[in-house]
């Protein structure tokens, strides 16, 4: 649990009932990115190393120990894209930079969403770029989890190619899903490009269906976008909301 920090929630090592119990008291039902991401690796799915800064020295100071380029994110219960908030730059080299772009990113959020709380900067390591995928969950009245699993971008919002199992998933399930959707010659590797370590997905939708499983007041999870390499992969970004 190295470099995974919750707020407010103090020592390790930290129990997945109790940073739900702490979004719950804080009256929210969605789990902010470093809360989202502790719950994940809880469960051993690989998340981005993270840290939150409560002001510009902690993020200076947690830069460091991060090490250089690093990404800098908005920690907020009120902005959801955070993106489209102005709330994150990626690519931070050095400290003078950490400084400068702390400032710029509250003040983009404060104008965006004026009454915004702000509850910190996350700073996490800045991940090579993989192939983009997404991950998810959601719980339906009926049928309960399912899991989701797509290409990330214009895969997922134009072409909607997504496959969908319900929870449990056993290996073969997870297996398919990959295999069903119509970009996986992306994954698979085409035109000599190496093909993406699809086991690692596999590993990753296993462990989601369990979480679900286990904590059954999970209503909806994003792990939007999850990197994909040759070897190895990555939750870059990560939401889960609660009943
Ligand atoms: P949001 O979806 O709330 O706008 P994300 O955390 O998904 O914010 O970040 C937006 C994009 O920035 C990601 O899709 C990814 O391309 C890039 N990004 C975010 N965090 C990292 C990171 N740690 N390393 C590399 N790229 C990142
Ligand atoms: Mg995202």
């Amino acid at each position: 649990m190295k470099g995974c920090k919750v707020l407010g929630v103090k020592g390790d090592p930290l129990n997945p009932l109790e940073i739900i119990e702490r979004a719950k008291k804080d009256g929210r039902k969605v789990l902010l990115e470093p809360e989202s991401k502790t719950l994940c690796s809880l469960y051993g799915i690989p998340v981005t190393v993270f840290d939150v800064a409560k002001d510009e020295e902690e993020a200076v100071e947690k830069a460091k120990k991060v090490g250089f380029p690093i990404v800098m994110k908005i920690v907020s219960p009120d902005v959801l894209h955070k993106s489209e908030a102005g709330g994150i730059v990626v690519g931070v080299k050095d400290e003078e930079e950490v400084r400068r772009r702390y400032k710029e990113i509250i003040g983009n959020v404060k104008k965006h969403i004026p009454n915004a709380r702000i509850y910190g900067i996350l700073i996490q390591e800045m991940a090579p770029q993989g192939i983009e995928t997404i991950v998810g969950c959601i719980k339906d009245p009926q049928f309960g989890h399912a899991v989701m699993f797509g290409l990330g971008g214009i895969f997922v919002e134009v072409l909607k190619d997504v496959a969908f199992r319900v929870a449990p998933l056993s290996k073969e399930d997870a297996e398919d899903m990959i295999k069903e959707i119509k970009g996986y010659p992306i994954l698979k590797g085409y035109r000599g490009s190496k093909p993406a370590d699809t086991a690692s997905l596999i590993d990753i939708l296993l462990k989601v269906s369990k979480m679900v499983e286990e904590l059954p007041i999970i209503n909806q999870m994003d792990l939007n976008p999850v990197f994909v390499y040759e070897k190895g992969a990555k939750v870059i970004d990560a939401r889960i909301i609660i009943d």
